[in-house]
């Protein structure tokens, strides 16, 4: 009988973003404080008759070849374990796309563990961890989720226990504006913002003890100035979002999603309804340990 499994693909924030240099090999050395949230998109893997990978998706502007993420790791994956794919996967996408929250990352990891789980084959952590960091440099975080100070280009992962109670996260993304990744770090000088990495301990700490009024002192995010310098829009998110005064906002990663980080659902919920509707899509969200819970 054919085989179909269905896996939720968690969305990430990056916490707090620390960019250093270049590096020779074109990626830059990053610091980020990376925690997993409820925002999910819904992975749908089916065996068909046909040798192949079949992605279907409910928004035009994912690309269905091989240049999806979640096609990559199938791929690589099924080659690892020696059987041809023969897959159709269905991506029912939910986290807004190109917007700084990893949702090709987190398919792509999706996918790795489904098909590990359908074919039940030998494959070590650290073979599943080569294959999602050859996939992207967020793929090992999310395939792990929770909460986790990275370095490197995003592939050393030391994991934490996240915040408890989780903290109440909402999340906005203004309309009509998308940025690449790519651009975002070529655009950025580390020169200007060189900061201490200690402070990523004090970071942590903050964070896990749920001090709000700390973090808001205490986190940056390095690609804000360049993608708010290019999208004001991201800049009027934040102090909207931030005017109840009662949580910590910032950009996620290249952005231009915004977060706000608030002690409960009450506080979150009175934040977001300071925001305009009309300009941004808004997710009421929370942080998680792991993915599917
Ligand atoms: P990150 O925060 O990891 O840098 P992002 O959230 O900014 O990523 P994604 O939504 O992952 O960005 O999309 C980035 C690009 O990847 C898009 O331009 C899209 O064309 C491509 N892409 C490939 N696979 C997927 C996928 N499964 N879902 C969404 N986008 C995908």
């Amino acid at each position: 009988m054919k085989k179909t499994l269905i896996i939720q693909a968690h969305a990430k924030i990056n916490v707090g973003l620390w960019v250093k240099e270049r590096r020779s090999d074109g990626y830059h050395e990053i610091a980020s404080l990376m925690q997993m949230i409820s925002l999910s998109d819904t992975v749908t893997i089916h065996e068909m008759k046909e040798e192949g990978i079949r992605i279907e998706c409910n928004r035009p502007e994912v690309p269905l070849g091989p240049e999806n993420l979640a096609h990559k790791s199938a791929k690589l994956l099924m080659e690892r374990f020696q059987i041809a794919p023969s897959h159709v996967i269905h991506i029912e996408k939910n986290i807004p796309v190109s917007a700084g929250l990893g949702g090709g990352s987190t398919d792509a990891a999706a996918v790795m563990v489904g098909l590990a789980r359908m074919y039940d084959r030998p494959v070590t952590v650290p073979q599943l961890m080569d294959i999602a960091l050859s996939v992207g440099s967020d793929v090992p975080f999310v395939l792990h989720g929770g909460l986790a100070l990275a370095s490197g280009r995003g592939e050393n992962l030391v994991f934490h226990e996240p915040p408890k109670p989780p903290f109440s996260v909402v999340v906005a993304v203004p309309n009509g504006v998308q940025v690449s990744t790519k651009w975002a770090y070529e655009n950025y000088h580390p020169g200007d913002n060189a900061r201490k990495g200690e402070l990523f301990n004090q970071v942590l700490l903050a964070y896990r003890n749920r001090e709000v009024a700390n973090l808001r002192t205490l986190l940056f995010n390095d690609l804000e100035s360049v993608t708010m310098h290019r999208h004001p829009e991201v800049g009027e998110l934040k102090e909207r979002l931030s005017a109840s005064g009662e949580g910590v906002v910032l950009m996620s990663g290249s952005g231009p999603a915004v977060f706000g980080l608030f002690p409960d659902r009450r506080s979150a919920a009175k934040a977001a309804s300071n925001l305009d509707s009309e300009k941004c899509r808004i997710y009421l969200e929370h942080t998680i340990k792991e993915p599917g819970k």
